[in-house]
């Protein structure tokens, strides 16, 4: 079989040394007999793995102590009703950043729960579609929380800058992003991520939360998404997805093996820089994102001529390319090169464009 590269946008692709390990224990995992899938969530070498699993997320994020970390369920989807439902209590009115899909999504789900204001950020200039910088972002002085996504899994747009604003709580969707750079904990309050895109397998999602927003029970919200019952089960009051749990711990021992988020970022970098120089420098190819914009994570591009769209996805898939078309709302193409996306992987991708590009252009 040739090499395949799987731009999947999530589900994503995972390491492969990762799979290779995985499929190695399949059967018989520490020397039990079984797989891991099949022990008891409450047993000593299933806690063993949780134990790691957030030691290795801590290590290579640098969580701090004041810092809990939860394992959860219900996606980011259900973090969108998650986070209104345990973090408000007197103050109903909150900021919601909209800078896409995503986060206006979040904005959606929450008017359920309170009374958001949204910030439009996403604008045009020149042709350019850019993001307002956090200096020149509306806040509501008498909001609970400012919530905002840090990466546009479909609009392909980021926002790199720390939330440096005083006194106020910072909510973060790092869906699409988490891992994919340094950050600083401390500029946050909860961060939350579903796993499918930057770690692993669907079904778990993480939650690094300061320990001081975990107050009260929450009068409305079902317990498994309640932040204080969880967290004083130990991310374990129902039975927790444990094969996703043990899958997203060997990705975070690979990450750790990659050299931590340093070199993974400089790594990211040099893909996403490759690939966005290889479509600015042709007329073939079109990327509209002002560069301090531009995910890392999700390349969108565009082929000047849209009638080339469903020859080019044919031809990428038969080169081993799979999975590059666009989201069905913004269209042309999509890239989703994260942490797991070797080198080799872009670099193809490249020489495809190159080469449709002479063939048809
Ligand atoms: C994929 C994605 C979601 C939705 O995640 P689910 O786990 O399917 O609920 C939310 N936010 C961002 C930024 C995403 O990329």
């Amino acid at each position: 079989m040739s090499t395949i590269y799987n731009f999947s946008a999530g589900p994503a692709m995972m390491p492969k040394d990762v799979l290779l390990q995985a499929q190695e224990e399949f059967q018989n995992w520490n020397k039990l007999g079984c797989s891991i899938m099949e022990i008891s969530h409450r047993s000593e070498e299933f806690i063993q793995v949780a134990i790691e699993a957030e030691k290795d997320l801590r290590d290579l994020l640098n969580i701090p102590d004041d810092f809990k970390v939860l394992f959860c369920q219900g996606g980011a989807r259900g973090q969108f009703s998650a986070v209104p439902m345990n973090l408000l209590h007197h103050v109903k009115k909150t900021d919601y950043i909209n800078s896409g899909y995503w986060s206006n999504c979040a904005f959606i789900e929450s008017k359920k729960y309170c009374i958001p204001n949204t910030i439009l950020i996403k604008k045009k200039h020149n042709e350019k579609i850019f993001l307002l910088p956090m200096s020149q972002w509306e806040i509501n002085k008498d909001s609970a929380y400012i919530h905002y996504c840090p990466n546009e899994t479909i609009d392909g747009l980021s926002i790199y800058e720390e939330p440096l604003f005083e006194k106020k709580v910072i909510i973060a969707d790092f869906s699409s992003c988490i891992l994919s750079r340094v950050i600083n904990i401390r500029n946050y309050d909860l961060i939350y991520a579903g796993a499918q895109k930057n770690i692993g397998p669907s079904g778990i999602t993480i939650i690094i939360i300061r320990k001081n927003m975990i107050r009260f029970l929450s009068k409305i919200s079902p317990s498994i998404l309640d932040y204080k019952i969880i967290s004083e089960h130990q991310s374990m009051f129902n039975t927790p997805p444990t094969f996703a749990w043990y899958l997203s711990g060997l990705v975070f021992k690979w990450l750790k093996k990659k050299g931590g988020l340093k070199n993974i970022e400089k790594l990211n970098k040099k893909k996403s820089d490759l690939l966005y120089k290889k479509i600015d420098d042709s007329d073939f190819y079109i990327n509209n994102i002002n560069n301090m914009n531009r995910s890392m994570m999700n390349v969108i591009f565009y082929l000047k001529n849209p009638k080339l769209n469903q020859i080019f996805l044919e031809e990428a898939t038969k080169s081993g390319l799979n999975y590059l078309k666009g989201h069905r709302i913004v269209g042309g193409m999509r890239a989703s090169i994260y942490n797991a996306m070797p080198l080799e992987g872009v670099q193809a991708l490249i020489k495809f464009m190159s080469y449709f590009e002479n063939r048809y252009g």
